[in-house]
């Protein structure tokens, strides 16, 4: 499944939101075979009602909902692109994570230290950009170097290489002036040239802006809400607002207590289903769902994606076998209430594979074995 890590500065919150989001998630899967795999990667349900009324419709025994890793990536701080040891490793996390959410340090509380002494929202998304930009300028480089040494003959291997060097040649100014790679746009060939780079600038990222809970009922208020929620904008990414704090309290009350204790705060539902489908949406992923007597399972897919491929999310022999996609729309099986009521009334498409697979298909995959 799909990873997100969970990145900031010490002592802003990180692990206090990744604790709340895997205690939230254990309790909404316990009908699901959800685990923890190591201490510091959980796995979470994307929350959609879809799920539910295509399981009644096909009796399914049971509905498995899409999931998402969410991964604590403690220990980056400034310096890190620099260092050996330690630096690297968690660098190394991130580079294989497919987005980023950055905790961002917006609650006041004299008790617990800030690294640079006073809560600053910029200077934090500062340091962690710069980190970022280094590792990937330091690696670039290192790439570009290599490819002007290449002595590839064949033409095709020639093509790849001159795509990907003309890709760096771009990304590198960008990065020297302190942007992400991801600021620079690239052509389909470019960037499949870079994919193998694992750049770790080119990653989506969320910004969660951490309040106290005083803040959550008026967050834009808080200065330094509005401080992340600009740059935010500006470096084009999404933004979150939650009290790390609240949503560890709330995961310790009875479900019953919950809604009286957001209610109190001004607020009516808990921030983690919005991270959660935030981190969904701005991954430019979208899902699509098999339903039969045995399950219901949503899974999820890129957009662009062809319908072998995302075959191949269920099995890799379904992508190399395919042949075709009974595929209709969610609004449409609903409103059929089967796959057979669906071909008689001309709403059950076949489709081949270049289709392009759309949010909420309902489909049935015919391939060879
Ligand atoms: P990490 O180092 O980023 O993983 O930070 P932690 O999650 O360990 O939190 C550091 C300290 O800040 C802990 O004592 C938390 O209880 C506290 N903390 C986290 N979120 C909030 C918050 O929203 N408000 C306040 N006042 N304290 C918080």
């Amino acid at each position: 499944s799909l990873r997100a890590g969970i990145v900031g500065l010490p002592n802003v919150g990180k692990s206090t939101l990744f604790n709340a989001v895997v205690e939230n998630g254990k309790a909404q899967a316990a009908n699901f075979p959800f685990c923890t795999i190591e201490p510091n990667v959980g796995i979470v349900a994307v929350p959609d009602p879809r799920l539910n009324v295509l399981s009644e419709i096909s009796k399914s025994k049971k509905a498995v909902p899409a999931s998402i890793e969410f991964v604590d990536i403690a220990g980056l701080v400034k310096g890190a692109s620099q260092g050996e040891g330690l630096g690297n490793k968690f660098l190394s996390h991130i580079r294989e994570v497919d987005s980023i959410i950055q905790v961002v340090r917006c609650f006041e509380d004299n008790d617990i230290i800030h690294v640079n002494g006073k809560v600053d929202p910029k200077s934090d998304i500062d340091v962690i950009n710069l980190e970022l930009v280094f590792s990937d300028l330091d690696q670039v480089e290192k790439r570009l170097d290599k490819l002007k040494k290449s002595k590839a003959s064949n033409p095709q291997t020639k093509m790849k290489e001159e795509a990907e060097k003309s890709a760096l040649e771009k990304i590198v100014v960008a990065l020297m002036d302190g942007r992400p790679a991801r600021s620079i746009s690239l052509t389909d060939l470019e960037k499949d040239g870079i994919r193998h780079l694992c750049l770790l600038t080119m990653k989506p990222i969320i910004y969660v802006a951490n309040v106290a809970e005083s803040d959550l009922a008026e967050p834009g208020s808080n200065s330094h809400v509005q401080d992340v929620t600009n740059l935010a904008s500006e470096l084009q990414s999404g933004l979150i607002t939650v009290s790390a704090q609240v949503e560890a309290e709330l995961t310790e009350l009875p479900p019953e207590e919950r809604i009286e204790y957001l209610a109190s705060l001004g607020v009516n539902e808990s921030g983690l289903g919005n991270l959660i489908r935030a981190t969904y949406n701005l991954l430019g992923l979208h899902t699509y769902f098999t339903s039969g007597e045995k399950e219901t399972k949503a899974w999820t897919i890129r957009s662009g994606m062809t319908a072998p491929q995302a075959a191949g999310v269920i099995h890799s022999d379904f992508e190399r076998g395919f042949i075709r996609a009974e595929t209709v729309a969610y609004d449409d099986f609903v409103a059929a209430g089967s796959f057979s009521a669906a071909r008689e009334k001309g709403l059950l498409r076949s489709e081949g594979k270049d289709y392009i697979v759309k949010e909420g298909d309902v489909m049935l995959f015919r391939f060879n074995v």
